[in-house]
């Protein structure tokens, strides 16, 4: 249970089974200006931001990650609160960055990987997070899937046995409640060719109280599923968070952490440092470390791909290789995903092989196999 210090005063006289109830944080989220003024001081910059793009991209806050944020400048404000420079565009910018509607075979399925694919399940979310690579459609309701749309996304799931592992996303597919989630996983499970289900939830970081014991022995019964979730900050490293964590491993999850690289957020080592110790010592991996993809809206948040690199560089060496993620560019234009690591080979000596180690110091490798 969350600390009674950690709620903002707004929600203090809350009974704590209600501000348990995943469903009672869904109904009082924030999502409006009004909701917003009444309970901190909104900035110039943040009131522009929620007038001109909250009809494009809404912004949602549940009172629980609400009651993290701080000042202005808190990764947690930064992350869900719309901002003036989001009205920034760039000529790089695209809609839809990963081609995703281009490699849809049939509504709501992408098929970009042969052995993968992934399943638009819900076009809401708990929060709606500024840097989402989807907010073309996430929280718009026009974008909300049909029945006849899953049936047709299983029925190519069928006739497509290449696919092994299927991504149950959107959206957040912990929106949805159990039975709806239930009979998702169900219906691809009875897919003899699919191996793996992954559930891409952000409800561990917005809305830890959605990870039930009544959920996970539900969904236990349909496993192998692993869950890829996004912690992006150590202030969201919060107890609630790290019981749903363990919840989740206690019920056979294999959990992976895909944090997303933002400027004024986590772009230093130090910051991923602290977030993916934690994130180990709960026993979910840090999996990717991601370049934000260049959505428009975004670009007062991404960071130098380089950032990452140096991130990697500092890590490397000194922190165990268990709590160091992966560094990806997906590459726009559904390129796909690529991996970045720091140079550490300076040069060739005919057999020789000349690495920098972590402390800048030269060594020879003799590359000569028998
Ligand atoms: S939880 Fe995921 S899908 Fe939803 S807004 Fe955040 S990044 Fe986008």
């Amino acid at each position: 249970m969350m600390d009674e210090s950690l709620r903002h005063p707004a929600w203090a006289d809350v009974p704590a089974p209600l501000w348990d109830d995943w469903q009672w944080q869904q109904r009082n989220r924030i999502t409006t200006l009004s909701a917003l003024e009444a309970r901190i001081e909104v900035t110039d910059a943040e009131r522009l931001g929620i007038e001109a793009r909250a009809s494009v991209f809404p912004f949602a806050i549940t009172p629980y990650y609400f009651s993290l944020m701080e000042g202005p400048q808190c990764p947690i404000r930064r992350q869900a609160l719309p901002h003036a420079d989001e009205l920034i565009t760039t000529p790089w910018d695209l809609l839809d960055p990963l081609a995703e509607e281009e490699h849809s075979p049939v509504p709501i399925l992408t098929h970009r990987y042969p052995d993968r694919a992934l399943l638009y399940a819900t076009h809401h979310c708990a929060v709606y997070c500024r840097h989402c690579t989807r907010q073309r459609k996430v929280g718009d309701a026009r974008s909300a899937p049909s029945r006849a749309m899953f049936e047709a996304a299983y029925a190519y799931l069928r006739r497509t046995p290449a696919i092994r592992d299927v991504l149950v996303s959107g959206g957040d597919p912990l929106s949805l409640s159990d039975g709806r989630l239930l009979d998702i996983v169900a219906n691809l499970r009875a897919i003899p060719s699919v191996e793996i289900v992954r559930l891409c939830t952000r409800n561990p970081v917005t809305l830890p109280m959605r990870i039930t014991d009544e959920l996970l022995a539900a969904l236990r019964r349909h496993h192998p599923i692993f869950v890829s979730t996004h912690f992006n900050h150590p202030h969201e490293c919060t107890r609630e968070a790290g019981a749903a964590l363990e919840r989740l491993a206690d019920a056979g999850f294999n959990v992976g952490n895909q944090m997303v690289l933002l400027r004024g957020v986590n772009d230093d080592a130090a910051t991923v440092e602290t977030l993916n110790r934690w994130l180990v010592r709960h026993r979910a991996r840090p999996y990717y470390m991601l370049q934000c993809d260049p959505v428009p809206g975004t670009a007062h948040l991404r960071t130098p791909v380089e950032a990452g690199v140096e991130i990697l560089d500092a890590m490397r060496g000194r922190v165990s290789g268990l709590a160091i993620p992966q560094l990806v560019v997906d590459l726009p234009g559904g390129g796909g995903k690529v991996t970045l690591v720091p140079e550490r080979q300076l040069r060739r000596e005919g057999s020789k092989r000349v690495f920098r180690n972590v402390d800048g110091q030269e060594f020879t490798y003799v590359d000569e196999p028998l």
